[in-house]
């Protein structure tokens, strides 16, 4: 039974998984990075005791899975915008400590690419993508089997290629990059700026948007042609690069977007690979993923013949 943490910008998840990737136990905590880290790993540990306790079994490791910039291979936390107090700080060493098991960390978007690859709907791929699309968009690349890393075994960002390099700024530096352009967020400024008149009632999220183009609405079948468009593109662009046997698409965006209209797009181009060849799934772990992930972390660096 490996304990899993999923640390995100919201909460601090924390479960009991076992072998065949079953959440056992769950509890949550807010962030609340302002408390400081030594508040946020004594809530951790506490809740990884306690989740023990009600699965009344012993951990045999930890998997963490966190949002921004860490360290797998030293434990620490980089700059992490809402984790501002853990930079230099290493939660794999302390928890070690505490619990006497061995400890791995990953970004949260190669954690559930793991546990997608390991336990989902990417099940026995070689060669893998997940994409998550929300508010951002992140994700992680599996080759034969292995979690993909670069120089320095950093983790490749799949969400900051450029696809219009016209459009928006970037947080990266860059204009247009795929995260610019096809996130919820970035659907739902578009359709702002696009409504016309004073716009007030037009501050829709992108499920709204989806749920408006569905009932016929003009402007909202626009905005998810376009939504439709840059996702496609940006999975091209993948399929391009790496011609997977997969590409697993999880967050709110992708379960409102048509598979068949983002192979549309794809077929538009790619003519020199076999694109129709690249599956395109959707995320199957629901709404526990990132634990789920957090747990395959450990059975990916620890536990494989
Ligand atoms: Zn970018």
């Amino acid at each position: 039974m490996i304990g899993a943490v999923d640390i995100g910008g919201t909460k601090i998840a924390v479960g009991m998984v076992d072998d065949h990737g079953t959440v056992r136990a769950k509890l949550e905590s807010p962030t609340a990075g302002e408390r400081g880290y030594a508040d946020g790993l004594a809530r951790i540990t506490s809740m990884l005791r306690e989740a023990a306790q009600n699965t009344r079994t012993e951990i045999s490791g930890i998997g963490i899975g966190s949002t921004g910039w860490v360290f797998p291979f030293t434990g620490e936390f980089g700059d992490v915008d809402f984790l501002p107090t853990w930079k230099g700080c290493n939660p794999v060493a302390d928890l070690a400590r505490a619990f006497g098991v061995r400890v791995a960390l990953e970004n949260d978007g190669d954690a559930s690419a793991l546990g997608e690859a390991g336990w989902g709907a990417g099940r026995g791929k070689r060669r893998l993508i997940y994409v998550t699309v929300g508010t951002g968009i992140g994700g992680g690349i599996i080759l034969d089997g292995q979690l993909y890393r670069g120089v320095d075994r950093s983790h490749p960002e799949v969400g900051h290629h450029v696809i219009d390099a016209s459009g928006p700024a970037c947080t990266c530096g860059f204009r247009g990059c795929w995260e610019a352009l096809a996130t919820g967020p970035a659907m739902a400024a578009w359709y702002k700026s696009n409504a016309g008149g004073d716009g007030k009632d037009k501050d829709l999220g992108a499920k709204e948007i989806f749920h408006l183009a569905r009932e016929g609405d003009a402007l909202a079948r626009r905005a998810v042609e376009r939504e439709t468009h840059y996702l496609g593109l940006g999975l091209a662009n993948l399929i391009g690069l790496f011609v997977p046997d997969m590409i697993v698409l999880g967050g709110s965006v992708m379960k409102s977007v048509q598979l068949e209209d983002l192979r549309g797009v794809i077929a538009q181009g790619c003519r020199f690979v076999p694109w129709e060849k690249t599956e395109l799934a959707l995320a199957s772990l629901g709404e526990d993923a990132n634990l789920i992930g957090a747990a395959r972390v450990w059975h990916h660096r620890y536990a494989q013949p």
